[in-house]
C-alpha cells in the first residue's frame, strides 16, 4: 500500500501557455509571442537600490504581512495615484499578484464554494481557485460586449454556492479595459448576491486609450480585494512581489495566510519595490510606448496578410480571431513549421476557440515576424482567402 495524494493536486490542470513556453524554449530562432514577459530589464535604479539594501543587511525575514516601510510605500503610491486614501492596514505584501489572488480566494471560500472566473481568462484562475478549496465556475466574455462582463453573463453563472466573482482588468488575454460603468455593474451584482469581488489588476498601468478604473474606491470596499504587482509595470516578474488591497479586517486574514504559506515575501524584493514606487516613474511610459508600437506593428502585418484585428485598450496582448478549428493544433503547427510561439485561445477557456493570443512584450522584430508568419500560415491553412 502507498498513500494516495490529494485529488485536487493530481487533477490540477497545467497552464497551456507554459506548455508552449517549454516547447518554444527547446527550439532555435523562435519569435516568442507566447509569454507575458516584458522584454526589458528591471530599471537600473531599482536594481541598485536592492543591491545596496542587500549590502546593508536586508537579507533576513520580514513580517508576514510585509515590511512596514514597504506597506507604507505601497499605500502612499495608491493614495497619490488614485486620490483614495489607503493606509498600510489595507495593504498586504504577497508573492506577486498570484500570491494575492490565491490568498484572496482562500480567505473568501469554504471548501466547495464557487468562484466565478472569466472565460476567456488567465488559466491560473482555475488552478489557484482549486488549490484554495474553491470550485471555479466560468462566466463568458464576448467580443459583442467588448469582452467586459455583463449582468446577464454573471447571472447565468451564479448559484447559491457562489462566494466570489473574479474579474481582470486590463484583461489577459483580451486586452479589454472595463469602464467605470462595468465596474459599478459588477459591484452591484456582487452586492445583490453578497459576494466578494476579487479584482486582478496587474496591468493597471498598461492602458492606451481608455482610463483605467480599479475596483477599489467605488463604494463597495468591504467586499473588494484587489490583486496587483510590480511584475508587468516595472519589468520585475522575477522579483515576485505584489500586494493585496482590502479592508483592514480582510487584509488581516490575508496577512495570516502569508504566515501559513510563505512566512513572508522576500525582504530584498520588498526593498526593490520601495525603490520602484518612490523613484523615477518614466519607465512606465517608456514600456507602454514600446508595447503600443509593437501593437501597431503587429496589426499592420496582420492587416497586410488579410487578418482583421483591432487595437487592445490595455495590457500587452492582442486577441486574434483566426477562425481555426483547434487552436492547440494551430499553435503547435505554427511553432513547428514557422518558428512562431503564441498562446492557443483554448488555453484561456472554451470561449477561446478559434483564437490565439499574441504577446506584444517581445522585441519589435519578433512581433513583426510573428504576425507576418501568422497571417501567411492562416492563408496556407485556408483560413483566409
Ligand atoms: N494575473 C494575470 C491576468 C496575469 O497575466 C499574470 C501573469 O501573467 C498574473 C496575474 C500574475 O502576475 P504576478 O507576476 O504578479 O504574479
Amino acid at each position: 500500500m502507498s498513500p494516495t495524494p490529494s485529488s485536487i493536486v493530481t487533477t490540477l490542470p497545467a497552464s497551456g501557455i507554459r506548455r508552449m513556453m517549454a516547447k518554444a524554449a527547446a527550439m532555435e530562432d523562435v519569435a516568442r509571442l507566447d509569454v507575458g514577459e516584458p522584454q526589458f530589464a528591471t530599471p537600473a535604479h531599482i536594481v541598485e537600490a536592492a543591491s545596496l539594501a542587500a549590502a546593508q543587511g536586508a537579507t533576513k525575514y520580514a513580517p508576514s504581512s510585509g515590511l512596514l516601510t514597504t506597506r507604507d510605500a505601497i499605500a502612499a503610491f495608491i493614495t497619490a495615484d488614485t486620490g483614495t486614501e489607503v493606509t498600510r492596514d489595507n495593504v498586504i505584501v504577497t508573492l506577486g499578484a498570484v500570491g494575492a489572488l490565491i490568498s484572496a480566494v482562500r480567505a473568501a471560500v469554504e471548501p466547495g464554494d464557487e468562484v466565478l472566473v472569466p472565460d476567456p481568462g488567465w488559466p491560473n484562475y482555475l488552478s489557484l481557485t482549486r488549490v484554495s478549496g474553491g470550485v471555479p465556475v466560468r462566466y463568458a466574455l464576448d467580443a459583442a460586449h467588448g469582452f467586459a462582463p455583463t449582468r446577464a453573463q454573471l447571472e447565468a453563472a451564479v448559484t447559491s454556492r457562489t462566494k466570489a466573482v473574479l474579474i481582470n482588468t486590463p484583461g489577459n488575454p483580451t486586452g479589454a479595459v472595463f469602464s467605470r460603468a462595468t465596474m459599478e455593474d459588477v459591484l452591484a451584482f456582487a452586492r445583490d448576491h453578497d459576494l466578494y469581488v476579487i479584482s486582478d489588476e496587474p496591468y493597471g498601468k498598461i492602458v492606451y486609450e481608455s482610463p483605467f478604473t480599479s475596483a477599489w474606491g467605488l463604494g463597495e470596499d468591504e467586499r473588494v480585494i484587489v490583486a496587483t504587482s510590480v511584475s508587468k509595470t516595472y519589468a520585475m516578474t522575477g522579483w515576485r512581489l505584489g500586494w493585496a488591497l482590502a479592508e483592514p479586517s480582510v487584509a488581516t486574514l490575508i496577512g495570516k495566510l502569508q504566515e501559513a504559506y510563505i512566512s513572508c515575501s522576500p525582504t530584498l524584493s520588498q526593498k526593490a519595490v520601495e525603490a520602484a514606487l518612490t523613484g523615477d516613474q518614466s519607465c512606465i511610459a517608456t514600456f507602454r510606448e514600446a508595447y503600443s508600437g509593437n501593437m501597431d506593428a503587429a496589426i499592420e502585418e496582420l492587416h497586410k496578410g488579410g487578418i482583421a484585428c483591432t487595437r487592445s485598450a490595455g495590457s500587452f496582448y492582442l486577441w486574434v480571431d483566426v477562425g481555426c478549428e483547434d487552436s492547440w493544433a494551430f499553435a503547435d503547427g505554427l511553432l513547428e513549421e514557422r518558428h512562431v510561439a503564441l498562446a492557443p485561445g483554448e488555453a484561456f477557456g472554451e470561449q477561446g476557440r478559434g483564437h490565439v493570443r499574441i504577446s506584444l512584450a517581445s522585441p519589435e522584430d519578433q512581433v513583426r515576424r510573428g504576425a507576418r508568419e501568422l497571417a501567411s500560415f492562416c492563408r496556407e491553412q485556408g483560413l483566409i482567402a
